[in-house]
Parts: C-alpha cells; structure tokens; sequence
C-alpha cells in the first residue's frame, strides 16, 4: 500500500496477492461517485482520485487499486433498496430460491451490507431469524427501527466471531447483495464467512458481472465503489484457497447484468452443479484471461461518448434545452469520462427523495423531483439510469407524447421520440 489517510493504492492482487498487473481500461479520475453534495457544499475543494481498471496476470480477477477510505464513502449511504420495486421483486426471488435450496429448515440468515433491512425484512416474513450487518449509521438505525435487527458495522472476521458468539450458531444462510464488489480486504471478509457460516449453511453473494460490463459496455459500473469485477474463473481460486468452493452460478439481470454465487464449505453437502463450468468456459471464450475485451469495450465506449456530445453539442447550438433522468452513481463516472457538465445538463430528475435538492460529485449538476420534465419541459432528456431505460421511457411517455426527446446513451447512442417511441417498446426488452 502506498498513499495517504483517504487514498491508497494497493499494489498486490486483492484476490491472489500476486503484485503484477496490466492496465486494463483507463477512466478519467473522479470524485467518489456517491459523494453528493448540499448546495452549502460547492464552494469546498473536492478530491478526484485515479480510477483505472487493472487485470491481475496471475488470477486475472480485474479490479481497481486505487482505494478510497471506506468511512468517506459509506458512512452515509444514499441509495435505499427499498424505494425500488423492482429491487424488491428481485430480492423475493433470491429469498425464494434460497430457502428452496438451504437444507436447513430452520435457519439463522445473516446479511452483510444489509442497507435499509428490505432483504431482512422478506426473510422475516417468512418467519426466519435474521441479523444485517450494515455499515452506514443511518441505514442501520432506519432498518433497527423498522424491526429489522441489524448490526452497525463492516464485516470482517471480528464481526463474523461476535456474530456467532452472540447468537450461540452460525450462520445456515449468508446473503451478500451488491456489496462484495465494494470490499477491500476481501481475503478477511471470507475468511469471516468461513468461520461464521455452518457445516450445511450456504453463501448467496450477487455482483456485477465482468461478462456484461465486457459485453453490453457497462463501463459506468466502474467507480471508486466498486473495488472487484467478478467472474468465475478467478473466484473459483479464490474460494478454495480460502476453504470454501463455488457450487453453482446464475447470471441474473440486475445492475445491467449481475452473478449470483453460490458458496459452501469444501466438500460441503451441495451438489456441484454443471452452470459453474459452463460460465467457466463461457469467459475463456470471451477472452477474458486477455486484454483483447477490454480494448474493443475501451473504442466502444469512445464511439457512444462522441456520439452523445456531439447530439447535446448540436441540440445547445440550436437553442435547446438538455436535462438528464435519473442520478445513479454511474453518472459521476460517464459525466467525468464524457467531460460533460452543468454546462451541457441543465439538471437531473430523480425519483429518489435523498437525492433531490443535492447536487453531482465533482460536475456540480442539480439534482431535482421528476415533475419539472413535464411541467416546463427541455427538449432533451438524457436517460442516465440507462439500464433502466425501458420502464423510464414507458411511465415517462407523457414527456415524449408532448414532443420530447429521450436520449439512452448506451450500449449505442439511441433517441426515442414520437415517431418510434411505439416500436422501442415493442422491441426492447429491460
Ligand atoms: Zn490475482
């Protein structure tokens, strides 16, 4: 490690400790991407950090070494799993299939990174023992409050030990949903797992998918957040050196394109099942143990970039007003790479009320309720929750019914508008 308090770079593989690596995709360095700021905030200097993707040689798991402390990004957390029913809908499914699966019949459930207790709380309905373990101190108090136990912490293998040694069992279900990806020192994490996790419990961990990032050009998924790019082959490695092994793998759709892992004890009592190889096999195809991918996703990225600053460019040339939908994270990161700003984005509506009144990391955009898109409409509206464009554009239709313009900037360039706004929905699939 070397740096300072906020910023260090690691310099051996976070999976594998090999110290070699290859430049895999070079981003333009970023404030971090859940940093948003009051408007009391704006005059305060803030700090970009290096933000390149980086492949290990030996394990070839991809991943940022660049490392923002912890504590300054996910203290106060602003995303909220429970004000998307989508989300919600996703995560009965997993309950589902993992008690489908647990051969346990009356479980302990233990969740890392458990935000608002939304997952928590569908395991409890099933009259299930639950605990969160939840770093950001006002998600754990809102989800304590909400009768969703949870404990204020990172998980590591001192948490995972007070855990067990609180509640008298270990764990017969361990879920991580969209955390791990963020973890730093993951070697402890697993190694928490394997103490914390029973002889016949299983480990339900879902993340980004390196595949779809490869495939659909999800670049925007990378930020300081976001410190893995999961795929199988170096997971499986992984695992096993830390006395745990992969049982079997789904790809799932959310994110833009997740994996759900499922982890057991070596040798445990869970079948291995055939999807781990086939995924397996799937990668090496890609050509992911190369850079080859990462270098036609780097020419594509350049080619949307070009094309959607060229379409604000004209558009402002021609007296016309620009807006974007939606401030995920990814917006810090595609805002930076693209060099768009306030200048070009005349605000952005999110439906998330946390988010409303703030303003974006690093561009300084405003961050607004939905209601001005229809009541005093621009004429553009870049969808930059572009993985979600398709229910966007289906609610919203009113803003194009009245002449508006929707721009989904990626996998390409696409404008929605009157004409074909019919024939997107027809045709495309969230
Ligand atoms: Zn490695």
């Amino acid at each position: 490690m070397s740096g300072d308090s906020v910023h260090t770079k690691r310099t051996a593989c976070r999976l594998c400790d090999c110290p070699d690596f290859d430049v895999a995709f070079g981003l333009e360095p970023t404030p971090p991407a859940n940093a948003y700021l009051k408007s009391s905030e704006l005059g305060v200097a803030e700090r970009c950090f290096p933000l390149d993707l980086y492949v290990c040689r030996r394990c070839h798991h991809a991943q940022l070494l660049d490392i923002v402390d912890p504590s300054v990004m996910f203290r106060h957390y602003a995303y909220v799993s429970g004000t998307s029913p989508v989300f919600v809908r996703h995560l009965q499914d997993l309950r589902d299939e993992v008690l489908g699966r647990c051969l346990n019949k009356t479980p302990f459930m233990v969740e890392i990174g458990s935000n608002d207790g939304t997952l928590l709380q569908l395991f409890r309905d099933k009259g299930i023992k639950v605990l969160g373990v939840e770093p950001a101190e006002n998600l754990a108090a809102f989800a304590n409050e909400n009768g969703r136990p949870t404990r204020n912490d990172f998980f590591n293998s001192d948490t995972a030990d007070a855990v067990k040694a609180e509640n008298g069992t270990g764990a017969h279900i361990i879920c991580a949903n969209n955390v791990l990806a963020h973890i730093d020192p993951l070697q402890d994490v697993f190694a928490g797992i394997k103490r914390l996790l029973d002889k016949d419990g299983l480990c339900v961990w879902e993340v980004s998918y390196l595949v779809d990032v490869v495939e659909k050009g999800l670049f925007d998924t990378i930020y300081h957040e976001h410190v893995s790019y999961h795929s199988v082959g170096p997971t499986i490695g992984f695992l096993k050196n830390a006395g745990l092994e992969l049982f079997a793998a789904q790809r799932i759709s959310t994110q833009g394109g997740s994996i759900r892992f499922f982890v057991q004890h070596a040798g445990g009592p869970y079948p291995l099942d055939k999807s781990v190889q086939e995924l397996l096999s799937y990668e090496k195809k890609l050509g992911l143990e190369t850079l080859e991918p990462f270098k036609a996703l780097a020419a594509r990225i350049a080619a949307s970039s070009k094309a959607l600053c060229d379409k604000i460019a004209e558009a402002k040339a021609a007296g016309k007003r620009v807006a974007g939908y939606g401030a995920p994270a990814k917006v810090t990161t595609m805002m930076h790479h693209f060099h768009l700003g306030a200048a070009d984005i005349e605000y952005l509506a999110d439906e998330n009320p946390l988010k409303q009144g703030l303003y974006t990391p690093g561009k300084h955009v405003p961050i607004v309720d939905v209601a001005p898109i229809f009541e005093n409409p621009p004429d553009y509206v870049v969808i930059f929750a572009w993985n979600f464009a398709r229910s966007i554009v289906e609610t919203r239709r009113a803003f194009v019914d009245n002449g508006g313009r929707f721009l989904i900037p990626l996998p390409s360039l696409l404008e929605v508008n009157r004409e074909n706004i019919d024939h997107y929905l027809a045709t495309t699939r969230n």
